[in-house]
């Protein structure tokens, strides 16, 4: 017998939008040919876990059947576009950026048929229907040459009263400026990323910098330039310098401008754009930049005459477990109550395009399946998500997706009793220092760092100071902290919060201007 290999399979789904019958035909693989349960993540994709060897080809193949696919959803390439994904239609604005997304998706896709050969194509009648993506005949791939990228390489689209998809986390951050309804371009913010190695000096977290502004029409060059130079500087010697964010570090932001700049007539060519299109030099990024955050949760008017309805999904984890029935809520609402949705980089979904007079009947659905909506559940729930970690990601160190809604628990407990219920703050976890769950930019973020050998119990390292607008980088304030004694650790933080904190200051802010260092010389001292 050979080993019981089980994948993990990774959806593509730019802007996080998916109908009905592609939500059903997922949980349909779920259930069939996964482990039966089904994870929204942290960049609006959908991810199934438990897949054993003998049925990978199976779960890839019906993934395309129901048009999504799996392509370049990992891999040393453009990851799964993510994009605002609230469906209002007031002024037109995020359409305009959802469509851009789209097209995005589509420019930076591999050409390769190589993936179509293995997954798509009907090994009976080798059928290779194109189901979706650009065409698959340009071999070496236009943007990505025969090596492809170095490393992964993230981008993400907003606008800047509405940072719901933490920008500055990205390679490419695109932060629409506008005037008034108008967008009149975009801020190109590059080299962010999360992932790090502590026992390596040179690694580290880092938020995107502020490189440029071009006009709308000029993104899919300027994307492309930058994506160019990543391929031929970025490092392929030490894999753990291989994201943007190094070259980046090493360059300088001038020099990797200008780079960029040397790459522009290149990429105008490859998007089939007159050369010179793109002004040179590159002028400086427009004032404008990331100003509020919303998790576009509960109900609102799309500005079309629908509704949509935000709805919280722990951890982005769509099963039946007790009471809570969401894998059958979701069955009953996407079998003709619902037509469209969108995940969102927070795990959660939105629900769109929802008749007023249905508002009823999607709420009693809810109700029947024990699904909680946003009212009913705390601040601190609302704004946490944690990674799956343990048991189903390889690199885990400690628990995450099971360990976070206990902490809550305590966390909640602790808040209710200094009356801090109301304060608005996120807490992310993750199993481990790659930090998929976004935790260096949160108020307060939970790194998976050991395990103690003889309990089993995780101990995290604890970082404060992000923010919910994402434009902050947290520093540790505690480091191999155990489990049980997380929220011992964060109490006379929350206390020096409630007594000192600044009228509209949130906790993160708070902890940043008081500076972490200090925090934790603070709480040594309580202790003592
Ligand atoms: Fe990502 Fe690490 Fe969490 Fe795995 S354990 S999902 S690699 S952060």
């Amino acid at each position: 017998l050979g080993k019981a290999y089980s994948f993990m399979v990774r959806n593509r789904i730019p802007g996080g939008k998916i109908t009905a019958a592609q939500m059903l035909g997922e949980l349909d693989i779920a259930d069939e040919l996964g482990n039966g349960t089904m994870r929204i993540t942290t960049r609006q994709s959908i991810q199934l876990h438990g897949v054993v060897k003998n049925n990978l080809w199976g779960v890839i193949h019906r993934i395309n059947e129901i048009k999504l696919s799996t392509k370049s959803a990992c891999g040393d390439v453009t990851r799964n576009i993510c994009c605002c994904p609230a469906p209002l239609r007031h002024n037109g604005l995020r359409d305009q950026l959802q469509k851009l997304a789209d097209e995005i998706a589509i420019h930076v896709q591999p050409t390769t048929e190589a993936y179509h050969e293995i997954w798509v194509k009907d090994p009976e009648t080798g059928e290779k229907e194109q189901v979706v993506g650009p065409p698959v005949e340009a071999e070496p791939d236009p943007i990505y040459g025969k090596a492809y990228l170095p490393r992964k390489f993230k981008i993400a689209l907003a606008l800047c009263d509405d940072n719901c998809i933490d920008i500055y986390d990205n390679d490419l951050g695109l932060l629409g400026v506008t005037e008034g309804d108008e967008l009149i371009g975009f801020n190109i913010l590059a080299g962010g990323g999360m992932g790090t190695t502590p026992s390596k000096k040179n690694c580290f977290p880092a938020l995107a910098k502020r490189l440029t502004f071009v006009k709308t029409e000029h993104l899919l060059p300027i994307i492309t330039a930058i994506i160019l130079v990543q391929r031929d500087f970025g490092n392929r010697e030490d894999r753990s310098q291989a994201r943007m964010k190094y070259l980046i570090n090493n360059l300088g932001i001038p020099a990797f401008r200008q780079k960029v700049e040397e790459y522009l007539s290149q990429a105008e060519a490859i998007c089939g754009v007159a050369d010179g299109s793109v002004p040179r030099p590159l002028p400086e990024p427009h004032a404008a930049d990331v100003s509020g955050h919303n998790d576009h949760m509960g109900w609102h008017e799309q500005g079309d005459g629908k509704w949509f309805l935000g709805l919280p999904i722990e951890n982005g984890r769509v099963k039946d477990e007790g009471k809570l029935q969401l894998k059958s809520c979701f069955r009953v609402l996407f079998n003709g109550h619902v037509s469209n949705a969108r995940l969102t980089m927070q795990q959660n979904i939105i629900l769109c395009d929802i008749e007023p007079e249905k508002r009823g009947e999607i709420e009693q659905i809810l109700a029947d399946h024990g699904v909680v909506r946003i009212e009913q559940i705390s601040n601190a729930r609302r704004f946490s998500f944690a990674c799956p970690a343990l048991p189903t990601c390889g690199l885990a160190v400690t628990e995450s997706e099971r360990a976070l809604p206990g902490v809550i628990d305590e966390v909640e407990a602790e808040l209710s009793e200094l009356g801090l219920a109301e304060e608005q703050f996120t807490i992310r976890m993750t199993g481990c220092p790659n930090g998929c769950a976004r935790p260096y930019n949160a108020d307060i973020g939970l790194v998976g760092r050991s395990v103690d050998g003889k309990s089993g119990e995780g101990r995290y390292t604890v970082f404060l100071g992000g923010n919910l607008l994402g434009n902050q980088m947290a520093e540790i304030y505690k480091d191999q902290v155990p489990r049980s004694e997380i929220v011992a650790t964060l109490r006379p933080v929350f206390i020096h919060f409630k007594e000192n904190h600044q009228p509209g200051e949130c906790f993160g802010d708070f902890c940043h201007r008081i500076g972490v260092g200090a925090l934790g010389e603070m709480a040594e001292t309580a202790v003592e």
